[in-house]
């Protein structure tokens, strides 16, 4: 695949580093376990959408816009980082911000929220849960464009073909370092939530003949839907780089590990990002990586994974938002 026939800004100066958690390791007894650090990815606060608005942003530049529209939760990182990305090229920037749990949004939250204000947002615009957030982006474009505004909407979690090929990037970056550093990895785990990061993944890896299974654990959805939806941008993603499609069965998504829903707390994902954060210094964050680090270590558990095998964890990011979460992590 040649992914420098995409048009593409950079914001990460350096490939993220993979590292081997041997206490980690050490406590579960195996696999031996390996993290992808996306979350010292460039832009503020680092994290997944940094690679996929590298390739969104260099699109919105080609088409002349001077303002960027977005839409995520309430301590989206996505929008965090899509802002952060618009302020690096001297773009505006609006968010509509849904509020999937009723109440949720607080004007002076902290977290993301507090980062949309320090960095300098043009509006916010919050929508209630369910709402269709594409008509919602919309109807601030056309405002937007009756007053002489060259707007770009970027879609929730950067997730289209052109966002994830930022996670093709990232499949032959992992490859790359894991030829410099000698070592095969037999799994790959990824977060599955609006599917760029893990289709992106999962089509560089199948373009590449890399032949590394990929496991996706899913945060909202359920499996049978999100199942669909990763193959189907997989699909469009395979059309982009011109490789031919590959069967639905390599997308593989665990949804057992979501709880009561998107953002919702879990025991487990408590859990989790306490033990990361004691044994190997690293922040997960409570909507994602916390929740998929849950389900992984529950993987190992049940012994899905051999004592000798090498799996990689990608961390996406996203520990601004832990700072929302205090009070679930004093009891
Ligand atoms: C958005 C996000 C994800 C999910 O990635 P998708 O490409 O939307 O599936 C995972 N982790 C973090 C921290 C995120 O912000």
């Amino acid at each position: 695949m040649n992914l420098a026939k995409f048009p593409r800004r950079r914001y990460t100066p350096y490939f993220t580093p993979i590292q081997k958690l041997e206490h980690l390791t050490e406590y579960m007894g195996g696999p031996q376990i390996y993290i992808k650090r996306d979350d010292l990815l460039g832009l503020t606060g680092g994290g997944n959408k940094t690679r996929k608005l590298e390739f969104l942003m260099a699109d919105a530049l080609s088409k002349g816009a001077d303002t960027i529209i977005t839409c995520g939760a309430v301590q989206s990182n996505h929008c965090r980082l899509t802002l952060a990305a618009a302020v690096t090229e001297g773009l505006k920037c609006h968010l509509v911000l849904e509020q999937r749990v009723p109440d949720s949004y607080h004007e002076h939250a902290s977290g993301n929220n507090f980062l949309f204000h320090l960095l300098g947002v043009e509006r916010t615009h919050v929508v209630e849960g369910g709402s269709d957030m594409m008509a919602e982006m919309e109807k601030v474009a056309d405002e937007l464009t009756a007053q002489g505004r060259r707007t770009y909407i970027v879609p929730g979690g950067g997730s289209n073909e052109i966002g994830a090929l930022g996670y093709v990037a990232c499949a032959q970056e992992i490859l790359q370092q894991s030829f410099e550093m000698g070592i095969s990895f037999d799994h790959i785990v990824v977060t599955s939530g609006s599917t760029g990061t893990h289709s992106g993944v999962l089509t560089g890896l199948m373009g590449e003949n890399a032949h590394i299974p990929v496991i996706g654990i899913g945060i909202n959805k359920k499996k049978d839907v999100q199942t669909q939806n990763v193959y189907n941008l997989c699909c469009k993603l395979c059309d982009e780089l011109d490789i031919p499609k590959f069967s639905k069965d390599e997308v593989v998504v665990f949804d057992d590990y979501i709880g009561e829903g998107y953002s919702k707390v879990t025991d487990g994902m408590i859990k989790a990002v306490s033990l990361v954060a004691k044994k190997e210094a690293i922040l997960l964050d409570p909507v994602y990586t916390g929740k998929t680090m849950d389900g992984m270590l529950d993987l190992i558990r049940k012994g899905v994974f051999k004592k000798e095998e090498k799996v990689l964890f990608l961390h996406t990011g996203g520990s601004p938002s832990l700072f929302a979460y205090t009070d679930y992590f004093w009891e």
